[in-house]
């Protein structure tokens, strides 16, 4: 199948192509890497009357150290990231989630504010920067404002995105020696989205601590509880029991099969937390 016909939007300035979104109204969506629009568009389950292209504006493409962390272009790539290409990403973590996305294929074209903003709840990005407590900056025509990125995504493919607004840049902490992490997800194949997954994060100069549940119906789901358990006892504290404790906490309604392998993503997730 082919898409419907669009009107194809390719701004030379992060200005223009803002612009140009709202002159769309509803009609018109952002494109990046077209990894996840583009199929929807073929198969015709998006049917926008304009496309704005995000994916080439230098705007959204580079990668700056700001006073308190990093500030990342949402049209950096997966394979940006895997590759080491900019050099205030190039921490274990970001290197280990982007690598284990989908194919090289896919990689070399999906963006960070593409996934995002798509919201899948089997996605890395959503979960890895929720670990992280990275914000996002989200712009418009005229306007900018910052959320969280465990705020951003309300449901499965729905997220706080107003009409002709865009995520322009996606801001991390400073990611040092001290931090201390760990990512696991189950998947059928290599390449595949999770059917379970977890990550987590401390980092014991600034406080963070955090672990997080993904591929669920829904976002991302904290275990703040069972953080600030690790945070104070380390690996005593997370033991099996506790585990599937906060597992069944934060989803209630799955069965035991599902529980047990978000639980089983999870101890991995913990496991490298105390290696890493
Ligand atoms: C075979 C396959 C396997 C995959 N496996 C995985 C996986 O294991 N893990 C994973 O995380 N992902 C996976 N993906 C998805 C991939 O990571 C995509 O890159 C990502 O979901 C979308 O990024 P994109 O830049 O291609 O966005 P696009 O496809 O261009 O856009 C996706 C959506 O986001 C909107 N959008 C795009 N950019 C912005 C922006 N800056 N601001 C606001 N809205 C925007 C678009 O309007 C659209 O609604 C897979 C994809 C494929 C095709």
């Amino acid at each position: 199948m082919k898409a419907a016909a669009f009107d194809y939007v390719r701004g030379a300035t992060l200005p223009e192509a803002l612009e140009a979104l709202r002159d769309g109204g509803a009609g018109a969506k952002p494109i990046s890497g077209s990894q996840s629009l583009g199929p929807m568009l073929n198969l015709r389950l998006a049917r926008p009357a304009r496309v704005v292209d995000l994916s080439r504006l230098d705007d959204l493409r580079g990668v700056s150290e700001t006073h308190d962390g990093i500030r990342v272009g949402a049209a950096v790539t997966h394979a940006d990231i895997e590759d080491g290409r900019h050099e205030p990403l190039r921490h274990a973590f970001l290197r280990h989630v982007a690598s284990g996305i989908a194919y090289r294929a896919v990689r070399n074209r999906g963006t960070l504010g593409g996934s995002l903003a798509h919201a899948d709840p089997a996605a890395d990005w959503p979960l890895a920067l929720t670990a992280l407590d990275a914000r996002l900056e989200l712009a418009r025509a005229g306007s900018s404002r910052v959320v969280r990125v465990g705020e951003f995504m309300l449901g499965a493919f729905t997220t706080r995105l107003e009409e002709g607004e865009i995520i322009a840049a996606v801001l991390l902490p400073r990611l040092g020696h001290t931090l201390r992490w760990g990512y696991y997800k189950l998947c059928r194949k290599t390449g595949e989205f999770a059917h379970a997954s977890a990550a987590a994060a401390f980092d014991a100069r600034t406080g963070l601590a955090r672990i997080v549940l993904g591929a669920l119906d829904g976002p991302p789901a904290a275990l703040d509880g069972l953080a600030r358990d690790v945070a104070q006892g380390g690996a005593a504290a997370a033991t099996p029991q506790a585990i599937q404790s906060a597992v069944a906490g934060a989803m209630p309604e799955a069965d035991s099969i599902d529980r047990r392998m978000h639980a089983a993503a999870l101890e991995r997730c913990l496991a490298q937390v105390f290696e890493n």
